[in-house]
């Protein structure tokens, strides 16, 4: 698809370059730091919740392992990273990914409400970054598909007679590796970061609502104040400090497995090697890396 110049575009940046020149982002957002951390901040919305790590560190509150592991700071890292938040951050020494493990979801919505807090996602019941489906499989052979205010405060009882089983699906952005969205936007301001995370740079994002439409997961929305392109970031700015996702921190039965792909010692390459990996309209080939375990066949 040929890209229109976003210098012709409102709102478009013509001293950091047009945006459908082949720029590496994260160069440009290292370059223009810190101006491009607050730009990065900004779009990924760490402005709104906690990001610090609770006493004790991410492994206890989670029992998973910041993906990069925990290290002793160098002398002067400190200091430096008080300069530049991405200091001592290699994006190329990462390939994110999450992995679901449905037999372990109870529904209960604390992620949900730990992403809205987090990335300060608008609390009517439109906007997620992350959001529970309820599978109700019935005894007529039909199944029902709920999620009520995204599940963030969890579902209400079902008659047991009418049915024979229920499941929860925690849905998001699957941060595909083969994203629809990013070649359907215009402007470029979807992009792959090199450590395997879409994002969207506000600066560029023009509302057109492209990617919205080509995201076959329904993961993207349009913000009703900012009027850009919204959707999950892995909590990008937690990960350059070595932190976990707010949602995958905050799940109480370890649903949710964050980690590298690429460490073999991590607890999502552990996940893969144990579990049957099923990804979402895997015919689609946009190659998702939320990779489920578990998954019923009832579920797209
Ligand atoms: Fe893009 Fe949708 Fe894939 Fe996320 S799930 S990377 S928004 S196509
Ligand atoms: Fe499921 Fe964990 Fe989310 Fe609760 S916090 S709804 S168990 S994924």
């Amino acid at each position: 698809m040929k890209r229109r110049d976003p210098s012709a575009m409102p709102g478009s940046r013509e001293a950091d370059g047009p945006a459908n020149e082949p720029v590496d982002r994260r160069q440009f957002l290292s370059r223009s730091l810190p101006a491009g951390w607050v730009l990065l901040t900004a779009l990924t919305g760490c402005g709104g919740g906690p990001a610090g790590p609770v006493e004790g560190g991410e492994e206890a509150a989670s029992g998973q392992a910041p993906p990069g592991g925990a290290e002793a700071p160098a002398p002067g890292a400190e200091e430096a990273k008080a300069e530049d938040p991405l200091a001592g951050y290699d994006p190329s020494q990462h390939n994110y990914a999450m992995a679901i493990n449905v037999d372990r979801c109870i529904g209960c919505g604390r992620c949900v409400e730990a992403c809205k807090t987090e990335n300060d996602v608008p609390r009517e019941p439109f906007y997620f970054r992350t959001w529970i489906e309820r599978y109700v499989v019935q005894r007529n052979g039909h199944t029902v598909v709920t999620s009520p205010n995204g599940g963030i405060s969890g579902f209400p009882p079902v008659e047991e007679a009418e049915i024979l089983r229920t499941f929860f699906v925690p849905k998001l952005c699957n941060h595909c590796d083969n994203p629809p969205c990013v070649q359907v936007c215009p402007v470029g301001a979807t992009f792959k970061t090199e450590d395997g995370v879409v994002l969207v740079d506000h600066d560029y994002c023009i509302g057109c609502r492209y990617c919205i439409q080509a995201c076959p997961y329904g993961a993207r929305f349009l913000h009703p104040v900012t009027r850009t392109a919204e959707k999950c970031t892995f909590c990008y700015h937690r990960l350059v400090k070595g932190l976990i996702p707010a949602c995958v921190e905050m799940c109480p039965t370890q649903a949710r497995i964050f980690g590298d792909l690429d460490a073999l010692s991590s607890p999502l390459a552990r996940f893969q090697r144990m579990h049957k990996i099923q990804t979402l309209k895997s015919h689609l080939n946009t190659e998702p890396k939320v990779l489920y375990a578990n998954l019923d066949g009832e579920v797209s």
